[in-house]
């Protein structure tokens, strides 16, 4: 639940700057780098133009959250980063307030920018520290040191009133000790928020090329299911619980933006890759962009946007969907919300053998979560209930 106790699902806007200084091994996201100079102002005109279209499609809205992400957002001059936050605010209804997050790499930071984007409207900065130990992060292939981040940390918490950062874990060689220890110094520069991913071998990144050529070894599935065990019992102690599987807040700092994602509320996405899922003429609708940054670009200067698939769901996808991001959640999935998209409850049979395994609880008559072990096998309990 948000500190307001507000628990609606929300509509959000996602921008997408898919452009970064150098591309990292383990990275499979809609990034790309570019040795010219990005043109900002005519990208920035394209994510208006993109922007007039979806609002077309959506009607007017009220947005509960926007986020900034890529990429590297911070790589955009705080002039861009003002002219997106007043086109979103131009074509839907912006509540003074709401949270507003960008993303930022520690190597990206300065001073400067970082002003000028809280003075654009930025109140929520969600920074990829990756590792606190040097040797880890030049293995991460990231272009700061342990001092730089630590460096970023205290710039973004005299900046902006709400600050979240990434670790990876699970990562070669690393000790439940030295894991435990890394995190303990993360949560002394937290400000309210952590998200912590488990390191995976992604295809098509340099990390699949570099594992399958014997050059580095993960660590096994129970040597990871004890790093994720230290990483709850660590951030709980510390006051910062999971509220979804790799995310963890203090109570009332969980990012509104990705509730919009678990809660299965709705958002538009904009940009280069970006993805969206919204109600039109009552029903869900599913939309994705060209990736390429440059032909997005064309799409959107010849017809108005770059949406090139999408789809429109059916209610039992819809359910399916539901299912499968709200059990990510420590709140749960609502039931009744299941039931009336579905057109038919879960069944109690097998809730009831997931139960028995250790794997689900229900909370009250209206709620059904994952426990702390069925989350680290979530896909199979997803599965099961959906059959
Ligand atoms: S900075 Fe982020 S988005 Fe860019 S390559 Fe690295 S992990 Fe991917």
């Amino acid at each position: 639940m948000n500190a307001d106790g507000d628990r609606t699902p929300g509509f959000g806007v996602y921008l997408h700057w898919p452009f970064c200084a150098a591309k990292c091994p383990y990275c499979d996201f809609n990034s790309h780098v570019r040795h010219q100079p990005v043109d900002q102002p005519r990208f920035a005109a394209a994510f208006r133009r993109e922007m007039a279209t979806m609002r077309e499609r959506t009607g007017p809205r009220t947005v509960t959250s926007i986020f900034l992400g890529g990429g590297t957002p911070s790589l955009m001059e705080p002039g861009t980063v003002g002219g997106l936050l007043d086109a979103v605010a131009e074509h839907w209804d912006v509540p003074d307030g709401i949270e507003v997050t960008l993303e930022a790499n520690p190597s990206s930071v300065e001073a400067d920018r970082f002003r000028g984007y809280r003075a654009a409207g930025v109140n929520r900065v969600s920074l990829g520290v990756q590792a606190l130990n040097d040797r880890d992060l030049k293995f991460l292939g990231r272009r700061h040191n342990v001092a730089e981040a630590l460096k970023a940390i205290e710039l973004a918490r005299s900046t902006f009133p709400r600050l979240s950062f990434d670790l990876i874990y699970a990562r070669p060689g690393q000790d439940e000790a030295a894991w435990a220890a890394e995190l303990e110094q993360a949560i002394d520069h937290a400000a309210d928020h952590l998200s912590l991913y488990q390191l995976t071998i992604e295809d098509g990144t340099r990390f699949q090329l570099l594992h399958e050529a014997g050059k580095f070894v993960m660590p096994d599935a129970d040597h990871a299911a004890r790093l994720y065990e230290i990483t709850h019992a660590v951030t709980e102690a510390r006051g910062l619980p999971a509220y979804e599987i790799s995310n963890h807040a203090r109570p009332g700092a969980e990012s509104r933006h990705n509730l919009v994602y678990w809660r299965y509320g709705e958002y538009v996405g904009v940009g280069p890759g970006a993805h969206g899922r919204f109600v039109q003429d009552g029903r869900r609708h599913v939309t994705f962009t060209e990736k390429m940054p440059e032909g997005w670009l064309d799409l959107v200067e010849a017809k108005g946007h770059g949406v090139t698939g999408g789809e429109i769901l059916t209610r039992s996808e819809e359910a399916d969907e539901l299912l499968l991001m709200g059990l990510r959640l420590t709140e749960g999935i609502d039931l009744p919300r299941y039931e009336a998209l579905s057109g038919r409850p879960l069944s109690g049979r097998r809730i009831m053998d997931l139960q028995d395994e250790g794997l689900v609880e229900p909370i009250g008559n209206t709620h059904l979560r994952a426990t702390a072990r069925g989350m680290i096998v979530l896909d199979a309990v997803v599965a099961d209930l959906a059959r």
